[in-house]
């Protein structure tokens, strides 16, 4: 029998992490938990290091990561401590590590997730704001390096499923007429605009039927997570965005669909819990338990579906916005909504106006050309920089 493959996890603190480490420790004989990363958050990853033994973790705060090295020595736990983005990226890259989930939140994760990528590894994408960032240059590294990226959100995760092996690509030639990419609607989706003025982070983030980190669970509010994951669903199946069609589905059963020019429509079902990609994606092309129960179909009775709005979630027009503007324009997208979500979660900036501060940043810093990563990071920088302005100037105003 095979060793078991080693898994290095970016961002292991975190909603992902978590469950990620939950399918490696039903799998001892196939997966080990080899290296481990967080931000800030020492007493955690201690926990997982006295816990788990990983050869190797990192911290991206250097200060966090020197408290982390003394406290393991203390505890004569043999783990290597690593600090800062470049350690993040040494981890992503280490020789030994044969697979990689890339699940740290935001323009954060580019740097690993890209370097795990050069480096020609298996790649289990949970950080998609990576790829809307700098999606040509991103599926330009795989090529380059054979790397295998394998979807974790669980939409694009649905659709690799409906899929054929042949769709790594392109969907021409596999007879794929439209990508239609499920949203539960988030928890404001029957509330009026005006009803939507006074919400709370807390009220934000109590997502019907996810649990996950607060950034993503505002970004689900404002279907800004479905505009990224238009961007991304483009970047990962090269579908051109005239393919790719939100369906609003507010039980978050139907993870995706594929349709066929022959009208089928393929589906993938399951219970909304990460475990299932994650562990899908591990295994791939094997199949293995994740500690998800069976669906009961009979018990859940209903799925409905519905066209989105696209007047009170103007995020879903922007990305297609972005998408034809191209260049740099995805990461000014991302870099001001990773501001104005930060500034509502600190209640500075009211829910209503999330999406008027990322409109504001695509409008005052032009989209241009992205040859490279450091175009993208100067763009992200310049969106900060708008946006951090505009969150402040329109919370002043609307005070
Ligand atoms: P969480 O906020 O729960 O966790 C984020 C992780 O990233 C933590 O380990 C955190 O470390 C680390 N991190 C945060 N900032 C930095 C930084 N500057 N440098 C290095 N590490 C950092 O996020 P989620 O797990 O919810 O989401 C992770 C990614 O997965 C996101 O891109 C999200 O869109 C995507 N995703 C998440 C889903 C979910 O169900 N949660 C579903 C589909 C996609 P620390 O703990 O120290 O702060």
């Amino acid at each position: 029998m095979s060793a078991p493959a080693n898994v290095a996890i970016l961002g292991a603190t975190g909603s992902i992490g978590r469950s990620t480490l939950d399918v490696i420790a039903r799998h001892p004989d196939r997966f080990r938990a080899y290296a481990l990363t967080a931000n800030t958050q020492v007493d955690e990853l201690f926990e997982l290091c006295v816990a788990l033994r990983p050869p190797l973790a990192a911290l991206a705060d250097a200060r966090a990561a020197d408290t982390l090295r003394a406290r393991l020595a203390a505890a004569a736990v043999p783990t290597e401590v690593f600090a800062g983005a470049a350690g993040l990226v040494a981890l992503a890259q280490w020789p030994e590590v044969d697979a990689v989930m890339a699940a740290i939140v935001g323009a954060a994760g580019l740097a690993p997730t890209l370097g795990a990528a050069r480096a020609g590894k298996k790649l289990l994408l949970a950080n998609k704001e990576a790829l809307v960032m700098a999606g040509p240059i991103f599926m330009a590294a795989v090529r380059a390096s054979g790397a295998q990226l394998l979807p974790i959100d669980s939409e694009h995760n649905a659709i690799f499923q409906c899929l054929p092996p042949r769709a790594s690509s392109g969907l021409a030639d596999c007879g794929v007429r439209r990508i239609l990419l499920t949203g539960s609607g988030g928890p404001f989706r029957t509330r009026s605009l005006a009803e939507l003025a006074g919400v709370t982070p807390d009220e934000a983030c109590a997502h019907p039927n996810w649990s996950m980190g607060r950034k993503i669970s505002v970004d689900s509010a404002t279907m800004m997570n479905k505009a990224l994951e238009i961007i991304e669903a483009h970047w990962l199946f090269r579908a051109p965005p005239a393919q790719i069609e939100v369906v609003v589905h507010p039980q978050s059963v139907v993870h995706s669909m594929v349709e066929y020019a022959d009208g089928s429509v393929i589906a993938q079902l399951g219970h909304p819990d990460m475990r299932t990609p994650i562990a899908q994606a591990l295994a791939y092309p094997d199949r293995v338990e994740a500690g998800v129960p069976s669906l009961d179909l009979g018990r859940l009775g209903a799925l409905t579906f519905e066209a989105p709005d696209f007047a009170r979630f103007r995020a879903l027009a922007l990305a297609y916005d972005v998408l034809a503007a191209g260049g740099t324009a995805p990461a000014i997208f991302n870099a001001a909504n990773e501001v104005a979500v930060a500034a509502f979660l600190r209640g500075t900036l009211p829910f209503a106006r999330i999406t008027d501060v990322i409109e504001a940043a695509l409008a005052g810093v032009p989209a241009a050309a992205a040859a490279n990563v450091e175009d993208i990071l100067e763009a992200d920088r310049r969106a900060r920089e708008a946006a951090s302005a505009n969150a402040g100037r329109r919370f002043a105003r609307s005070a």
